[in-house]
């Protein structure tokens, strides 16, 4: 099997999409092999793609903000995308780059073993809930809804809330981001 750093660097040099020609930088994820949290989002966008890094423009900002007040430093997490190449002007990523892409967030996850997996908006949450046989039905009806699943690697909680690009201008997003993963590290205590 291979380790985490070989994952990501395979992601670096990953051409099995076209999201290769147009990307600067691929953003494979950064975060502790032994994250207890891993956070899921959509895609990178223009800053992520410049730096080669998740959640580093304001999106990202905001990301940070939110999780230092349920009182988690970004350093514990790990933090990644299901589609790792940006794609052109940050349109939605396509079924068919999901598929494509998909394969390296599993092997992540595996790898990891994250006690809580938090899906970052509608694409991962619609992705990661279906993935493990749950139901996805709209974020704004399941978002902060706890799902536990048991899996060959062992058993994790999932949870979906809003992607926090949409809490950017929204204020009652910003606090049910919040009030999602307070809760749900409180029922897990983690
Ligand atoms: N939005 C995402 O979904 N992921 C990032 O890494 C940045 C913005």
């Amino acid at each position: 099997m291979m380790d985490l750093h070989e994952i990501e660097e395979k992601i670096r040099n990953c051409t099995n999409c076209p999201l290769h020609k147009t990307r600067t930088n691929a953003v494979p994820g950064e975060g502790p092999i032994n994250a207890n949290i891993m956070l899921v989002g959509e895609a990178p966008g223009r800053f992520e793609d410049i730096q080669g890094r998740p959640f580093v423009g304001a999106a990202g900002k905001l990301l940070t903000k939110i999780l230092s007040e349920v009182g988690i430093n970004r350093d514990e997490v790990y933090i990644t995308n299901i589609v790792k190449c940006r794609p052109p002007n940050n349109r939605d990523p396509t079924d068919e780059e999901i598929a494509k892409c998909s394969p390296y967030l599993d092997l992540q996850i595996t790898i990891i073993k994250p006690k809580l997996i938090i899906a970052l908006g509608r694409h991962s949450g619609k992705y990661l809930i279906e993935k493990f046989g749950g139901k996805f039905g709209k974020i704004s009806a399941i978002h902060g809804k706890l799902f536990h699943f048991s899996t060959l690697f062992g058993s994790f909680y999932l949870m979906a809330t809003y992607h926090p690009a949409a809490a950017i201008y929204n204020k009652s997003l910003y606090s049910s981001i919040v009030e999602d993963i307070s809760n749900a590290i409180r029922e897990i205590q983690l």
